[in-house]
């Protein structure tokens, strides 16, 4: 029997759809994918020529838990310039994906029965990392009125004594929305009047659209001591398969996070760092290229979701996720997406993937060329004709 710990632990929905729409593939079928959010671009070449260089150079070896030095100092200073605050390189902890600084940092700092809040709809992982690290799961609702930031009056109310951490990600996945500064600083000073922490899921702070930035709470005075940033490679330069991501927090945290890193994953690849280091100093106008990319598709998709009647969707400021409202079809999500799939081969994912606030709602990743996401409207469009 295994223990109760792991016992909740659930698949990624995207995983599981993804599975069936590769069954489906080797049956022959025809089928267009927006369910994974995993950029469609190649890694760009002069990052995938400084991995190889490194494994050339011998750069192939263990290597410090936290990260190498000069990695270390460069995320500080590039992340630092982005959010106008200034980050020593011993509070910067390198690991092999993002995925990494959502867990340790809750092994690290919740005791059993702590509260831990985080969005609704939201990335799978927060629940399954609250869930292993002993944690008590609240989850908070995104609400589309509010282009999909907290309803702050049900925040109030689950907002207790026993609330330890907050988690927030802006932009967003599902959602695609960012968190507005006012809310930010709502949240940040009930943060600070309990001492509790913020876990700040900043991901896809570079894929921002309409001329937007996404602010970060760490960058409101007095958060710093209390605020866990995590970012990475794998959405802002097309790296998912390279594992590399960060946490910037209190280095009395991060000491903490080096000695669970020393204990399970050793280290991150040294070749990768490597990698990294030129992602984040090299030209970056192959970002910009991408996130104008991103923005023409998502024009592309928002108009085309909001022309097939029943359907309607909130423009996403950021990431690469539609997020379009449903509820009007009358059918559970589960069932609209799996018929998707099945019956127009359109693979995408239940907004209830990502929590049962989702309900109403699909995930659309646009991920893919826009010929592409033009058939799967069109497919849309007939499934939801031939539904009337
Ligand atoms: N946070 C969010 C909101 C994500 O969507 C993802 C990946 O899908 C991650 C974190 C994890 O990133 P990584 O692949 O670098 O571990």
């Amino acid at each position: 029997m295994t223990a109760a710990r792991v016992n909740k632990l659930e698949p990624e929905g995207a995983y599981h759809v993804l599975a069936r729409a590769q069954e489906l593939e080797r049956q022959g079928a025809d089928i267009i994918h927006l369910e994974i959010g995993e950029p469609d671009f190649q890694t760009p070449g002069r990052i995938s020529s400084a991995g190889i260089e490194a494994i050339q150079a011998d750069r192939t070896r263990y290597n410090p838990p936290r990260g190498i030095t000069e990695l270390r100092e460069a995320v500080a200073k590039d992340a630092g310039a982005r959010r106008g605050i200034t980050i020593d390189p011993d509070e910067v902890i390198i690991a092999p994906g993002a995925k990494p600084i959502l867990f340790f940092p809750l092994l690290a700092l919740l005791e059993s029965g702590d509260e831990v809040m985080y969005p609704d709809p939201g990335f799978p992982t927060y629940k399954s990392a609250i869930d292993v690290a002993g944690g008590v799961p609240v989850p908070i609702p995104l609400v589309e009125k509010n282009e999909f930031s907290f309803d702050l009056k049900v925040f109030d109310d689950l907002f207790s004594k026993k609330t330890k951490l907050i988690m927030l990600n802006s932009p967003a996945n599902p959602t695609g929305g960012i968190m507005p500064t006012e809310d930010l600083e709502y949240i940040a000073k009930k943060a600070m009047d309990q001492e509790c922490w913020i876990l700040s899921d900043e991901i896809y702070s570079r894929i921002v659209y309409d001329g937007l930035e996404a602010p970060s709470i760490a960058a409101i005075p007095g958060m710093r001591e209390r605020t866990i940033i995590l970012d990475g490679f794998s959405k802002t330069y097309s790296m998912t398969g390279w594992r590399l991501g960060y946490g910037i927090m209190p280095k009395s945290l991060a000491d903490k996070i080096q000695l669970l890193l020393t204990h399970s994953i050793g280290c991150t690849a040294h070749f990768t760092q490597f990698a990294g280091l030129e992602a984040i100093t090299g030209d970056q106008s192959v970002v910009d290229e991408m996130v104008s990319e991103y923005e023409k598709r998502r024009d592309a998709v928002v108009k085309g979701l909001n022309n097939i009647p029943g359907i309607q969707c909130a423009t996403p400021r950021g990431a690469f996720y539609a997020f379009p409202n449903v509820s009007a079809l009358k059918m559970p999500v589960n069932e609209l997406a799996n018929r998707m799939l099945e019956e127009a081969g359109v693979a995408l994912l239940p907004g209830t993937a990502f929590g049962p606030y989702g309900e109403g709602y699909l995930r659309l990743s646009y991920c893919n060329s826009l010929e592409s996401i033009a058939e799967a409207l069109r497919r849309f469009g007939d499934f939801v004709g031939r539904l009337s």
